[in-house]
């Protein structure tokens, strides 16, 4: 739990706060912004929450909170709000909140469907939400977009003896052993409803999952920007090479989605038409910036 000890004096004063343990990783801020903000490099609570909804969504970024930096004077029914994850998106697909500080918060996600359920990225291992994930029909399938999100890959693994699905170019050490490794630049169907879309850049074996040509999981790959108010790429992380990612942008492009859900960064939903042409926009300003 966060310690009101390191309690940030950025926050205003109340009953919520964030304390100097934050790692910066957005997440409270895209969950509950109008509780939190970023002042300096780190979160600040900027207003206490108002109303109950805005303290349900305060609890919940303290649950998923990554580093535990988020706290409260008061006491409040974690436990209730803890077992609301994953927390439902759409048509079956959720957020599983419990970030994991191994993969710098990132979010994984959650896809509930007859032919067998699928975690995309690995969120922390926490038993209130293994718990949850049983209840829902377990894990069959764990993708892993890329090597900076495999958190407690194992650890799903071992409990839901799923299969965990990457490609091979991120698949360094113990992750050769992993039970599947999709190989070269070419899409590949998992399912009818599934396709891995390789998109190398941000690392060298990134890839993306499509879920019925509606749901873009997209990694590190690209992601929806508040703050440009446009589907976005992050050239500062582009580990492996940017002209590769602009390559991978383009024929990503290509393909049919209505949502974009990233492992960094603000997710976002378009009818397809706009989508496209959004992402035509997004490759014309990746080709300027060098
Ligand atoms: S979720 Fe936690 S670590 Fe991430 S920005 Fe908020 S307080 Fe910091």
């Amino acid at each position: 739990m966060a310690s009101p000890s390191k309690r940030r004096p950025e926050n205003v004063a109340g009953d919520f706060f964030v304390d100097t343990t934050c790692i910066d990783c957005d997440t409270c801020r895209w969950m509950a912004p109008e509780t939190f903000d970023e002042e300096g490099d780190m979160s600040r609570v900027h207003a206490q929450p108002k109303d109950a909804a805005a303290v349900e969504r305060a609890l919940q970024a303290l649950i998923a909170c990554p580093t535990a930096s988020i706290g409260t004077a008061e006491k409040h029914d974690v436990k209730r709000v803890a077992a609301q994850f994953p927390l439902p998106i759409a048509d079956g697909v959720h957020h599983c909140g419990y970030h994991d500080e191994a993969s710098f918060g990132a979010t994984s996600y959650f896809i509930v469907r007859p032919e067998g359920n699928v975690l995309i990225d690995s969120p922390r291992f926490a038993m209130p939400l293994v718990r949850r994930l049983e209840e829902l029909g377990g894990v069959r399938t764990l993708f892993l977009t890329h090597q900076d999100d495999v958190a407690d890959h194992a650890q799903f693994r071992e409990h839901f003896g799923c299969e965990r699905v990457m490609h091979k170019d991120d698949a360094h050490g113990a992750l050769r052993s992993l039970e599947r490794l999709i190989e070269g630049q070419e899409p590949v169907a998992l399912a009818d409803d599934l396709s891995a879309i390789p998109v190398p850049g941000h690392t060298r074996g990134s890839a993306c999952l499509l879920y019925r040509e509606e749901f873009l999981f997209s990694g590190d790959h690209v992601a929806w920007s508040e703050a440009r108010g446009e589907v976005y790429a992050f050239r500062s992380a582009s580990w492996y090479d940017w002209d590769v990612q602009i390559e991978s942008m383009r024929r990503l492009a290509q393909h049919s989605f209505t949502w974009i859900l990233p492992g960094h960064g603000r997710r976002c939903t378009f009818a397809a038409r706009e989508m496209r042409s959004r992402m035509a926009a997004c490759v014309k300003w990746m080709e300027t910036v060098r």
